[in-house]
């Protein structure tokens, strides 16, 4: 059974970079049918951001990636956050000390600092040097004894290759030479993040590691430790990092790369999704629009790629636009609504809104901008703005039509789209007048401005009559 998970630390805000993380790793489980699991590792106390966990929680909730086990459902392998595991991982630590594969270590930082600078004059990079690998087991035991703090690292082989086969980036394999002891149990009791992460996965009974590529280089001393203690690896996918050009990775400090500003900025969350999943993988046809349901359907590690994906806000705008315009008219309404009162249109006919928005927004957050001419007319427009070759008009022939239309307006029983369609065109018909001719000079008069989202009928209603009337006589009086 394949066992997938996603194991975030709580350093901050859910990245665009994580949320694919999830996702893939998500969509995998999913796929083969098996099981998803979360994991939150806090083992880097200093690095703990709070609140970071809940944005973690509410993130993969509101994108439906509901995990099978993890902190709040348990499951039979927890706990699933580090620190209430912590008591778990030194018993291991210890079993490799007696099998001679890791080694108590008590040198000090100012000795470590020491070697350091050393080694830095003869111009080579430190490695721990196995000073304490040799200690005699009496002289280790008095100085336990004695309350000397110490860690402990494993013992890595000085030569020889330590390698693994990757789903994504083939076979890696580093020189034992250049591996460091690294640190698996701190001065504090703590294990550290590498050790913790590998007692994790195996004790977890994950088949599959998917992560990012940052981990590659560590992998091969994880493998290390999964052979010194015996154990199945799991197959590792480690995914290519998504940038901002090509030079760059999109990194955390690019600050505009995080899910739920992007919600802020009007994003719908599943257009983020349905572009965060093509971001490293394709599904090897030419679709490009795919349902939560749709993508576990689709999904394969022989779709993701081989090489960095380019993060381009226009195409997730442009998904975004697409997304917006296969929404219902009431479900346009409910994401609109906020913008709307922002705007201050909110108590306007929301169906007209609806219909003459819906097909040119691309985020929600255009809304406002948009539709700012219906709450308030800047009234210091230009006359200018009455000029339209296409309609036949300028100042004077959109006074004259002004004067012709006002009074009939004033008159009309009711103020409905259609009524004001009825009289409006009637007139121009009467008149022998292009349509555009009569409807540009009140549109104008209305907006005080050429370029709106719907036409002199629609504008006139969202208004009501006595707004219209008024900023059709206002228009009336500065071309007069
Ligand atoms: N906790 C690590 C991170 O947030 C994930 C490491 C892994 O998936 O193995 O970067």
């Amino acid at each position: 059974m394949v066992r997938t998970r996603f194991a975030p630390s709580p350093t901050g805000y859910m990245h665009l970079g994580n949320l694919r993380s999830a996702l893939y790793t998500f969509l995998y489980a999913r796929h083969n049918g098996g099981r998803f699991i979360l994991r939150i590792e806090d083992t880097d106390q200093a690095r703990y951001v709070e609140g970071a966990t809940d944005v973690i929680y509410r993130t993969l909730k509101d994108i439906g990636m509901d995990w099978d086990e993890g902190p709040d459902v348990g499951g039979e392998f927890g706990p699933y956050v580090q620190s209430a595991r912590k008591d778990m991982y030194l018993p291991y630590a210890e079993q490799l000390v007696r099998e001679g594969k890791a080694y108590y270590c008590f040198c000090t930082k100012e000795e470590l600092d020491e070697r350091r600078e050393a080694a830095a004059a003869r111009g080579e990079t430190f490695k721990y040097d196995k000073h304490c690998l040799n200690m005699p087991k009496e002289e280790v035991e008095r100085r336990i004894a004695a309350g000397e703090p110490y860690v402990i690292r494993q013992n890595v082989p000085t030569e020889g290759e330590a390698g693994f086969d990757d789903v994504i980036y083939g076979h890696i394999t580093v020189d034992c030479a250049e591996l460091d002891d690294m640190i698996l149990i701190k001065a504090d009791g703590m294990p550290t993040y590498n050790f913790a992460n590998v007692i994790d996965d195996h004790t977890m009974g994950i088949t599959h590691v998917m992560r990012g590529n940052e981990y590659l280089a560590s992998t091969p001393k994880y493998n290390l430790l999964y052979d010194a203690f015996g154990w199945e690896k799991p197959t590792y996918i480690h995914m290519t990092p998504i940038m901002r050009d090509a030079q760059h990775k999109l990194s955390k400090r690019d600050g505009d790369a995080y899910y739920e500003d992007f919600l802020a900025k009007g994003y719908l969350k599943e257009a983020i999704v349905n572009y965060v999943a093509l971001l490293g993988w394709n599904p090897g046809d030419e679709r490009e629009f795919f349902t939560m349901d749709e993508l576990i359907a689709a999904f394969g590690v022989e779709g993701m790629s081989k090489s960095p994906a380019i993060f381009d806000v226009q195409k997730l705008t442009w998904m975004n636009a697409e997304y917006i315009r296969r929404l219902s008219p009431e479900a346009f309404t409910a994401h609109a609504l906020p913008y709307y009162e922002k705007a201050g249109v909110a108590k306007m006919d929301l169906s007209i809104l609806a219909r003459i928005l819906q097909q040119r927004t691309e985020v929600f957050t255009q809304l406002p901008d948009m539709v700012d001419f219906l709450a308030k007319l800047d009234e210091d427009y230009s006359v200018e703005l009455f000029t339209n070759k296409k309609s036949k008009t300028n100042p004077e022939v959109s006074k004259a039509v002004l004067e012709m239309v006002i009074p009939a307006l004033k008159a009309l029983p009711e103020w409905t789209e259609e009524a004001v369609h009825t009289l409006l065109l009637s007139m121009a018909a009467e008149q022998g007048m292009k349509n555009g001719t009569l409807l540009w000079p009140v549109r104008i008069a209305m907006a005080g401005r050429q370029v709106t989202p719907g036409g002199a009928i629609e504008i006139a209603v969202l208004l009501g009559r006595e707004e219209a009337l008024r900023r059709l006589e206002l228009g009336l009086k500065k071309l007069s």
